[in-house]
């Protein structure tokens, strides 16, 4: 049996849910059908996997600490709760089937990486609803020409429709955090993907825009687009990278990955 305290970890960014009301609105949120394929990043003392359980049949769960994951093995079944002690940003979600439900109270520290990492998987997912930072939110579905608009709103809008659901304040944690948090819906966009030729090159561009936020993308994009180039695709070269909307960073990637291939 392991003991039944436990102290946070904060290399872990363990923050756990003790609020009654917000555990209750983010399963509500998920509402997960008994036969869903459900994979908790991070379940820590439990308070989702619960009520998750309640639910589904069968949870797949990702804990990175050891010691979290055995009070888990000790309290569920092992044909009810399938438990991972892995580092979820190394796990390969393609393991686990199709049509998977991500949810997760990510750790704050990881949460961009985790999300790039997630997209990678897009095609083995139906939705991610997760926990962040609320300043993070706000850049994930931030629009053009808006101060939270950026290089995280630009890579996650070409691979999923992004949605707010609600604030979770920091009374609702134990340790409390000292920012606010919030619940995102990430839902890949399947058909309606734009296509990029060239990830490698979208990458870049897009982290070059806005590399320096006061910069014309005639001086951001130096090495990589000329004058002629830009105005090609009908992007002005004095005009800022936050002016751009997604759709024109995949046309002009694409149009310079195209030039690439045809002069290499
Ligand atoms: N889900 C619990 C809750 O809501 O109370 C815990 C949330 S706590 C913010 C984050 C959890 O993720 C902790 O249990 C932590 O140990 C775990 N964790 C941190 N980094 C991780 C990683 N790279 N892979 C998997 N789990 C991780």
């Amino acid at each position: 049996m392991t003991s039944l305290r436990h102290a946070p970890r904060k290399r872990f960014g363990q923050n756990f849910l003790v609020d009654p009301h917000y555990i209750d609105r983010i399963v509500a949120a998920v509402d997960p059908g008994p036969g869903d394929n459900v994979v908790e990043i991070g379940p820590g003392l439990g308070a989702l996997t619960r009520p998750l359980l309640d639910r589904v049949e069968r949870l797949t769960v990702i804990e990175i600490d050891r010691d979290l994951a055995a009070r888990l093995s000790d309290e569920f079944a092992a044909d009810r709760l399938c438990i991972h002690t892995a580092d979820a940003l190394a796990f390969d979600f393609a393991t686990l089937g199709s049509e998977l439900r991500v949810v997760g109270n990510l750790p704050y520290n990881i949460s961009s990486p985790m999300l790039f990492h997630l997209a990678q998987f897009e095609a083995s997912l139906r939705d991610i609803t997760v926990m962040l930072q609320r300043e993070v939110v706000q850049r994930m579905v931030a629009a053009p020409a808006t101060p939270d608009y950026g290089r995280l709103s630009v890579m996650l809008q070409t691979r999923f429709r992004i949605e707010r659901l609600f604030i979770v304040p920091p009374g609702a944690f134990r340790p409390a955090p000292l920012v606010d948090s919030a619940i995102a819906r990430l839902t890949p966009l399947g058909e309606a993907r734009p296509t990029i030729d060239d990830e490698t090159v979208f990458a870049r561009v897009v982290a070059a825009a806005f590399g320096q936020r006061r910069k014309t993308l005639r001086n951001a994009l130096k090495l990589l687009a000329g004058d002629a180039e830009l105005e090609r695709e009908g992007i002005a070269p004095g005009a800022r990278g936050e002016t751009l909307a997604v759709s024109d960073f995949v046309r002009l990637a694409n149009a310079l990955a195209q030039t690439a291939r045809q002069s290499g």
